[in-house]
């Protein structure tokens, strides 16, 4: 009996590239594929990469080129935004690499092995793009938990970012396609969807008319199962009243946003071409916090922009001492060809960019801490994500990595199991570390944290659990 063709396929990037390895894996296993965990066992070899910065496609490269060099017999083939729709030399430059592919051309990956593999059935031609969807693997993410990406590309012209000559204009899913991959997914167990999309704010706008986040909400809320759905990339002066009001009255979107401000400066805001300042930002902020009382908010700045002079720095600094973000990710200013800020050099040197990030994250840090300690004693619904059968390597995991005391020196437990409450997305934030044994992945457990590092809390098992809604 000869054996099924084998596949390796690695990501590398964002999580909107990680769902689309999901549905490339999952087509090509439909299509008769065993999927490998390591590259030598494959006859078929897939890396999907990133192209979003310098720093990205280096890794890009290096990961290509070391592919390339010890694929053997197998075919290579690289996709996603380093290939910018398949313009790429990498071909030239690399001699190992034998196909590649832009993004979402994942469904000719298994006639690029053998020409006569007949094509998956694809349904609405519109719906190719998203044809692995239902289909997809969940590999990589707990089994209880998958993003779901609603929109490809994005309309907005921020001056330093290549994504929307990368991945196209914004396409915004239909409502009935996401509903349908939602329903498949949470028959197969999964009870928190994660809404993923260049710019979640304007979902909806592309197919006519205003946002309609609310209503995909809303639509995604009626399936059983689904007991928490959580929205990621909300761009701020989009993310209007009325939106707010309607996704935060669907009882299911938990406590949570992820609204990426890029900075406060009106100045540096203006040259980055995002149509807002910093008290329409305030507002917005505060807005939320008192449309959902316990919001725990997410953000991330750039630093380093070629207008940004110390005074710019420092608005941004106040600001984010002010409104004092729960979690926040920060870069530092890469000058990309192609983008309109390319222009404009990049006058701000190296060390000093990173300089300035150290002083944003000196200050997130006492403010994350703080967030967190706010949330000591307070009683909280959490899920499960992974649980250590050694709670040797539990504890060496949650070490506190940085600066600080020992957050748990106030408590004797051993850590078991890590998981998150509504306020915490999947690995981009932290979590909540749980004593207590005969816990699972994709159980709920109410728990009382008992002490804090800036990202991850230490808890003890509370009274019975109500689930996660
Ligand atoms: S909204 Fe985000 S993805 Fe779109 S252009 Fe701006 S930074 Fe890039």
């Amino acid at each position: 009996m000869s054996r099924a063709p084998r596949v390796y396929l690695e990501t590398l990037g964002c999580d909107k590239n990680l769902v689309d390895s999901q549905a490339a894996l999952g087509l090509l296993r439909r299509q008769g594929f065993e999927a490998v965990q390591t590259p030598s066992d494959a006859q078929l070899i897939v890396l999907n990469t990133c192209g979003f910065l310098e720093a990205a496609r280096r890794e890009s490269m290096e990961r290509i080129e070391e592919l390339a060099e010890t694929k053997g017999d197998a075919t290579f083939v690289v996709m996603g935004c380093f290939i910018q729709g398949g313009t790429h030399p990498v071909q030239r430059l690399v001699p190992g690499v034998d196909h590649v592919l832009g993004v979402g051309q994942y469904e000719t990956l298994a006639s690029l092995l053998d020409p006569s593999a007949e094509a998956p059935p694809l349904g609405d031609p519109d719906e190719a793009v998203y044809s692995g969807y239902a289909v997809r693997t969940l590999d990589d993410t707990p089994s209880h938990v998958a993003h779901v990406k609603i929109a490809e590309g994005c309309s907005q012209t921020c001056s330093f970012c290549k994504i929307p000559i990368l991945r196209g204009r914004q396409r915004s899913r239909p409502i009935a396609s996401i509903v349908d991959e939602a329903r498949r997914l949470s028959e197969r167990g999964v009870r928190e969807l994660i809404l993923i999309a260049q710019n979640t704010s304007a979902y909806g706008i592309d197919l006519g008319g205003d946002s309609r986040l609310g209503a995909l909400c809303r639509a995604l809320a009626e399936l059983d199962g689904i007991e928490w759905i959580r929205v990621l990339y909300a761009y701020p002066s989009m993310f209007s009243d009325r939106l707010m009001d309607e996704v935060y009255g669907v009882d299911k979107v938990v406590s949570y946003l992820d609204i990426p401000i890029q900075h406060a400066s009106p100045r540096v805001l203006e040259a980055m071409g995002r149509p807002y300042d910093t008290d329409a930002l305030r507002r917005r902020i505060e807005r939320l916090r008192t449309v959902r009382p316990d919001i725990m908010l997410r953000s991330t700045v750039l630093v380093g922009f070629p207008q940004e002079e110390e005074e710019d720095l420092e608005i941004l600094l106040d600001f984010l001492a002010e409104v004092r973000f729960d979690h926040l990710g920060s870069f530092v200013y890469s000058r990309e060809e192609q983008t309109a800020a390319h222009a404009w050099g990049d006058p701000v040197d190296q060390a000093e960019k990173e300089d300035r990030q150290a002083r944003v994250e000196d200050l997130q840090w006492d403010i994350a801490l703080e967030r967190k300690a706010s949330l000591l004693g307070r009683t909280m619904d959490i899920v499960i994500d992974e649980v250590f059968d050694d709670p040797e390597e539990a504890e060496l995991d949650s070490l506190p990595l940085e600066r600080g005391d020992d957050p748990r020196s106030g408590w004797t437990g051993k850590p078991v199991a890590f998981g998150r409450s509504e306020g915490f997305s999947l690995e981009i934030d932290g979590g909540i570390w749980v004593e207590g044994e005969g816990l699972a992945p994709g159980d709920s457990a109410r728990v009382t944290p008992v002490a804090c590092g800036a990202y991850d809390l230490w808890a003890v098992p509370a009274a019975q659990s109500k689930g996660m809604k």
